[in-house]
């Protein structure tokens, strides 16, 4: 089969150079000049539009893929604004080129599904639950999760996280289980001491695990006073906050000093008061022997 002049002045004027015609009178071969490789091409493509050369795109999106921390593992032979790829943790991806992009320039981060859901089932099996899944019509921050009993539930994921729930069902939860009253200082950077009263099920964990942003932080308990339930615990520190709020205006710190450490927007003092909070621990102990 010939080939025209003016087919070779196109793909010349195109970045290809024409080497055969393939299979019938509408296809033929075109070598990219930029990567010496050879593909397919419709002579109608070539004609009316920019051919592209597919070992080129292959190439881009490995390098988009790389730059992006990512392994390029194909495009999706489905949709042909996504790919395959291969995340850090081993997982595959499936992702839209644009966003691999953005990723590989920073201005997003990649996050894996499957990760995330280990992650999820986790925190719900720590606790005697199990991940169902989303919770249509309960926003982003719920899932729908079934509780050891058999109930099922939609429960904000930071509460899941926090243990500040109970099963509507057979109502085992955080108000029910044994709890805590505690005082902590904390010294932060650039700040003067602090001292936190708070209640948890369990304070080591509330101060390492959620309070601190930062593992190297300066923090510990000072004491921290068992009581017979969270709900117990929560009305028991709420009118404790009343009082040192009423009586000690001055020593309650503005949440902006300490935002940036601790994941926490009240309860926080002046460490002058530390003597004063563990008065009152050192009653309420000594208060709930009496009465025990
Ligand atoms: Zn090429
Ligand atoms: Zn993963
Ligand atoms: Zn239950």
């Amino acid at each position: 089969m010939p080939i025209h002049e003016h087919w070779h002045a196109a793909a010349a004027a195109k970045g290809f150079e024409i080497t055969c015609r393939v299979d019938d009178r509408y296809h033929l071969m075109l070598r990219c000049e930029a990567c010496g490789q050879e593909h397919r091409s419709k002579l109608h493509v070539l004609m009316t539009s920019q051919p592209l050369c597919p070992h080129c795109m292959d190439a881009r999106w490995r390098a988009d893929a790389e730059a992006a921390g990512l392994v390029w593992l194909g495009r999706d032979p489905e949709d042909r604004h996504y790919g395959f790829y291969q995340a850090p943790c081993g997982h595959g991806l499936r992702r839209q080129f644009e966003l691999v992009k953005r990723i590989a320039a920073g201005e997003c981060a990649h996050r894996c599904e499957r990760c995330q859901n280990e992650k999820e089932e986790a925190e719900a099996k720590a606790r005697g639950w199990s991940l169902i899944g989303p919770a249509p019509g309960r926003g982003p921050n719920y899932r729908v999760y079934r509780h050891s009993c058999g109930h099922e539930q939609a429960i904000a994921r930071a509460n899941m996280q926090s243990g500040r729930f109970n099963c509507a069902s057979c109502g085992e939860g955080w108000s029910t289980a044994p709890s805590f009253i505690y005082c902590m200082c904390f010294a932060l950077p650039g700040l003067a001491p602090l001292v936190k009263l708070g209640f948890s099920r369990n304070p080591d964990s509330r101060l390492h695990w959620q309070l601190k942003r930062s593992p190297d932080l300066s923090g510990h308990i000072l004491r921290s006073v068992p009581i017979r339930n969270g709900h117990t615990a929560q009305s028991l520190e709420k009118k404790m906050h009343a009082a040192l709020r009423r009586n000690h205006r001055d020593s309650v710190i503005p949440p902006e000093r300490y935002r940036p450490w601790l994941r926490v927007k009240s309860e926080i003092y002046a460490a002058g008061l530390q003597p004063v909070i563990l008065k009152l621990l050192d009653d309420l102990d000594t208060g709930l022997r009496a009465t025990d």
